[in-house]
């Protein structure tokens, strides 16, 4: 067996709190989420990962989920999309385009992270509520769509 990267050593002790092995269906669709460069839906990721069985395959996205190896992002669109937990990558927020669903990876100035969470912090905290994180998308036309 070749040498474990730190980033599968990361996914092994996720999967491992869960009761659950990074087996090589797993290690096929968490291969693909991390080379993608956004997030994809089902089909796409049957797509590029060849070989693999639908049924374990959606089974197998839905126990990745569960241990928080993988995050499923539901926007109103035929397809869920599926993504690394930031957890693995980083924090980052999401265009989504209202027409042919595509959604599109979009990362902050830390700068501007930190305002967004001073302000959601303070308007939180007014009302008792102790803010830890946020979800912000951006809904619209897509490079292709909008021409
Ligand atoms: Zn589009
Ligand atoms: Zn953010």
């Amino acid at each position: 067996m070749a040498a474990m990267t730190e980033f599968d050593r990361v996914v092994t002790d996720l999967l491992g709190q869960h009761d659950l092995r990074y087996t090589v269906g797993r290690r096929a669709l968490v291969k693909v989420l991390r080379v993608a460069d956004r997030p994809v839906t089902l089909p796409e990721l049957l797509g590029l990962a060849g070989d693999l069985p639908q049924s374990s395959a959606y089974r197998n996205l839905a126990l990745l989920e569960e241990a928080g190896v993988v995050r499923r992002l539901v926007h109103g669109g035929d397809h869920a999309h599926y993504e690394l937990a930031e957890s693995l990558t980083e924090h980052h927020h999401h265009l989504i385009c209202n027409h042919c669903g595509r959604v599109t990876d979009m990362t902050l100035s830390p700068a501007l992270e930190q305002t967004l969470d001073d302000s959601f912090g303070s308007i939180a905290e007014a009302s008792g509520f102790v803010a830890s994180s946020h979800v912000i998308d951006v809904y619209g036309l897509c490079s292709q769509c909008a021409n």
